[in-house]
């Protein structure tokens, strides 16, 4: 076995001398811990902070999951892996299209590349939505394994690399939109981290709690000490724990609980006439109960004669609107694959989120709780705990005022050209390339009834189905179809 480590989008990776656990608390906006700390609620990461790193640091924008799942674990940015979104417009079918497909993701994971050095690496996702990009060009023949919860009842040898995965924890398989679809999750990754000592785990959860319930609230209180319990036994099985997340969170209701929402398909359909572009809702998935399919990031396409300029000029004049940016701007500003790039970018302020028209939404999934959704820039701020102290490489890396990234947990080396400023050597697997340091000091934190069948995502056209244009009017939009999804 070659143990030299690996080199992936210029970033080199030390051969992990133990296991190395990368936790992505999907939506685990820095102030659950920062709450928890304070209450008391969890120990072992206040630990962690204490005796190992902890900081914030920036995800990537739009701050959704699939795009930050991938910089976490491709070590790069999305206009190196290609996924900036859950979903983008093909402009010549004029059909939203799922960006969950192996296809699309135009990097190998440092999973990926490990696996196919002879180490053994786990991947476990609790949406399903994820586990093909993070399995690709995984090689399963030497032990590892890449399986999603969601489905774990599902897997065979031939694509997950595990039969029983449903056995591994002893818990029923667990509901979707549940916290057990997370703690299952973890339960499984102890589970394999005692028996079979791989070299990398890779374990992302859910945001249902969060998308539900702000830090202090009983629930998200009851999630965050079971996490918090997981970490404890991940940590005494002498691996490097690292927890980050793919996103934040915020709360984006008015006084009376009701959503705040900019309609932006129906300003434009009004303004520009039906037809004249479409609002593409990147956040939408099956999962739409989370949050309706509103964010607060949405790109529109220019249909026709219709001019950017105008759409940006209509947009920036909206209350609740924080940036516009042009197609090029955007990219640039957030290192996005131009090619999959909307005409206009809209991003909403911290308590405002974007849909594209009201009656294509169902937000009957909310069920009388306020609207907790992410996507802006607002919801980059990303938790960054180690529950071992940084190297005095890292450490002085992290402490530097232009420092981008604080450590990698793989122990990799630096690089020894640094990339450019947008391309930072951070991206291990326990941080995605943009993410930055916000502090270094430790007290930063005190401070469906039926289960729909789990290989839709295998068929985006099934997806498709629910995303098509509706009407034959020349718009389709991700929201449209989401908000008519039914499960
Ligand atoms: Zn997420």
């Amino acid at each position: 076995m070659d143990r030299a480590g690996i080199e992936l989008n210029g970033v080199r990776y030390r051969w992990p001398p133990r296991p190395v656990v990368v936790v992505c608390i999907d939506g685990g906006d820095p102030a659950y811990f920062d709450q928890g700390v304070r209450d008391g609620i969890v120990p072992n990461v206040a630990r962690f902070i204490k005796t190992g790193f902890g900081a914030v640091a920036d995800g990537d924008v739009p701050s959704f999951t699939c795009p930050n799942n991938m910089s976490i674990t491709t070590g790069s940015p999305q206009s190196v892996h290609g996924i900036s979104g859950n979903f983008y417009l093909d402009r010549d079918s004029g059909e939203a299209v799922v960006m969950t497909g192996p296809e699309l993701l135009r990097s190998r994971t440092i999973m990926a590349e490990f696996s196919r050095r002879g180490a053994r690496v786990v991947s476990i996702a609790a949406k399903d939505k994820l586990r093909r990009q993070l399995g690709k060009d995984m090689d399963l023949s030497g032990g590892s394994v890449n399986f999603s919860a969601e489905c774990a009842d599902q897997c065979t040898l031939p694509e997950t690399g595990i039969e029983n995965a449903l056995a591994l924890t002893g818990m029923p398989l667990p509901h979707m939109y549940s916290p057990e679809l997370s703690l299952f999750v973890l339960e499984a990754g102890i589970k394999l981290l005692a028996e079979r000592r791989p070299d990398i785990l890779y374990l992302s959860l859910t945001d249902y709690i969060q998308h539900k319930y702000a830090p202090g609230e009983d629930e998200a209180n009851r999630y965050y000490r079971n996490l918090d319990a997981t970490f404890g036994r991940l940590d005494a099985l002498g691996a490097v724990v690292a927890l980050t997340a793919d996103h934040g969170m915020n709360d984006k209701s008015n006084a009376d609980g009701s959503p705040r929402v900019i309609w932006l398909q129906d300003v434009l359909d009004a303004r520009f006439g039906e037809g004249a572009g479409t609002v593409i809702c990147p956040i939408t998935d099956r999962f739409v109960a989370h949050h309706g399919a509103l964010g607060g990031f949405v790109r529109v396409y220019c249909l026709g004669r219709l001019d950017p300029e105008d759409v940006m000029r209509v947009t920036r004049s909206l209350p609740g609107v924080e940036a516009v940016y042009d197609k090029l701007t955007a990219a640039r500003r957030f290192d996005l694959p131009l090619d999959r790039e909307g005409d206009v970018v809209v991003i909403s302020q911290a308590d405002t989120c974007i849909g594209a028209s009201e009656a294509d939404h169902d937000l009957s999934g909310l069920k009388g709780h306020r609207l907790r959704s992410h996507g802006g820039v607002s919801e980059r701020k990303v938790p960054f705990i180690l529950n071992r102290p940084l190297r005095a490489e890292y450490a002085a890396r992290a402490a530097a005022p232009s420092a981008r990234c604080p450590s990698s947990s793989t122990g990799r080396s630096a690089p020894s050209t640094p990339p450019g400023p947008r391309r930072a050597p951070c991206g291990a697997t326990s941080s995605s390339t943009s993410r930055s340091t916000g502090s270094t000091r430790p007290d930063r934190y005190l401070g469906c009834v039926t289960r729909p069948r789990c290989d839709e995502n295998r068929h985006p056209s099934r997806h498709g189905r629910l995303l098509r244009r509706g009407g034959g009017a020349a718009r389709s939009g991700a929201a449209r179809a989401a908000g008519r999804h039914r499960r």
